[in-house]
């Protein structure tokens, strides 16, 4: 059976790559619905490659372009963000693969997973905002939620035939970044053009600015606590800068698994989508002699404190998250933009959590309300 996806952001880096995944496989996969905030040019052009029923393009400003685009096509244009609410709950969509940065992520899940689809998450804001909310809904409407972040489905593909209660712990693999080697005062004058240049992973840019300041990997941590129903104690970062090994799981027996590959994106994505089969990848294998040596090291929280951070936040729980995530967001927006330095990355952040209201627990409209809060607040820190 062919299995329809919805992909959520198909025009960044992780939409594009599920994209030639599809390519890959046209018999097992048809892209359904396609979507993006803004690039309206290589939205028409997958469309036109890929025949979705649907596509959306949030903003509006590119609505009646991308209709007029593909007008001869049996293809329905959607604009708004309101739309991707919909789209992901059609009765021809079996899977939904979000794929869009950010916040903005969290709401058409929540609609799809409620619609009983299945979830390929490399939104990992969405568990980072409101991680026990969706948890709890996917555990409710009895459906998966697959792991695309690649360390997150290497312990995904770890736990496969485990038991939940005889698990140790987990220890993230992170790449350290472009500034790995940097020090504090080489890091407090670095520049986005220097963060973008990520030595082993090509990814969209917020992504990329979190790499480089770990944050990524504090935001991963919360990621991995939800959806392996972890304590933050048996959540461990270790830097291993050739991004072979994508994480390792520690079991109350001492043993350890891992799993390794080359870094593509498409790997993780592929068992995703393919689940729980597996199929051929036609990607490079990974060759041992290429790598004679696999190295592993502590992070360093002082260079890099975004990662303390997210640890204090993920212990803290309630809306600390979705506040914490809301602030990232404007500050690695403001980097991008030169307006604020590496750590005045840092200190937008610690400055909106003291400031925005702390919810011990928290629903979706609480978390909507807590993010559009923050935002507002850090903006005035920029
Ligand atoms: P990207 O910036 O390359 O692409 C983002 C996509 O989402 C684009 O198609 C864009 O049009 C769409 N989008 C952005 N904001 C939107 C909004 N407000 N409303 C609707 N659509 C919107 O990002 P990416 O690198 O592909 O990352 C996507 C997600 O996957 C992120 O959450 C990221 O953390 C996660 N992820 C990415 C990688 C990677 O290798 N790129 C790896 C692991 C996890
Ligand atoms: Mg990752």
């Amino acid at each position: 059976m062919m299995k329809r996806i919805a992909i959520l952001g198909s025009t960044g880096s992780i939409g594009k790559q599920s994209l030639e995944v599809i390519a890959q496989h046209p018999t097992e996969f048809a892209a359904e619905v396609l979507t993006a905030k803004s690039n309206y040019r290589l939205l028409i052009e997958q469309a036109a490659r890929f025949h979705p029923s649907i596509v959306v393009i949030s903003d509006q400003n590119h609505l009646d372009t991308v209709e007029r685009a593909l007008s001869g096509l049996p293809i329905t244009v959607l604009g708004g963000q309101k739309a991707l609410e919909e789209v992901v709950t059609g009765d021809r969509v079996d899977m939904v693969l979000a794929a869009m940065v950010g916040f903005a992520g969290l709401i058409p899940v929540v609609h799809a997973i409620k619609a009983g689809k299945q979830i390929a998450l490399a939104n990992k804001e969405t568990l980072v905002v409101a991680g026990e909310l969706v948890t709890r809904l996917a555990h409710e409407y009895k459906v998966d939620l697959l792991p695309v972040d690649s360390e997150h489905s290497a312990i995904f593909q770890c736990l496969t035939g485990e038991q939940q209660a005889e698990v140790e712990k987990v220890y993230i693999t992170a790449s350290g970044g472009p500034f790995r080697n940097l020090d504090t005062a080489a890091l407090t004058i670095a520049t986005r053009h220097e963060a973008l240049k990520h030595p082993t992973w090509n990814m969209g840019a917020k992504i990329t600015i979190d790499s480089a300041t770990l944050m990524n990997k504090g935001l991963e941590i919360i990621e991995a606590r939800w959806l392996f129903n972890l304590k933050p104690d048996q959540i461990e970062v270790i830097v291993h800068p050739q991004s072979i090994v994508h994480s390792f799981v520690q079991f109350c027996d001492g043993s350890i698994k891992a799993q390794l590959g080359l870094p593509d994106m498409r790997l993780p994505i592929l068992y995703a989508m393919s689940y729980p089969k597996r199929l051929n990848g036609l990607f490079p294998r990974f060759n041992f002699k290429d790598y004679p040596l696999l190295t592993f090291e502590a992070p360093d929280s002082v260079r890099f404190p975004n990662l303390a951070i997210a640890l204090e936040v993920m212990r803290k729980g309630g809306n600390m998250p979705c506040i914490m995530n809301a602030a990232n967001e404007i500050a690695v927006e403001a980097f991008l933009n030169d307006r604020v330095g590496f750590y005045g990355m840092t200190r937008i952040i610690e400055k909106t959590l003291r400031q925005a209201t702390f919810l011990p627990v928290a629903g979706l409209s609480e978390y909507i309300e807590s993010d559009r809060e923050t935002r507002s607040i850090a903006l005035t820190f920029v």
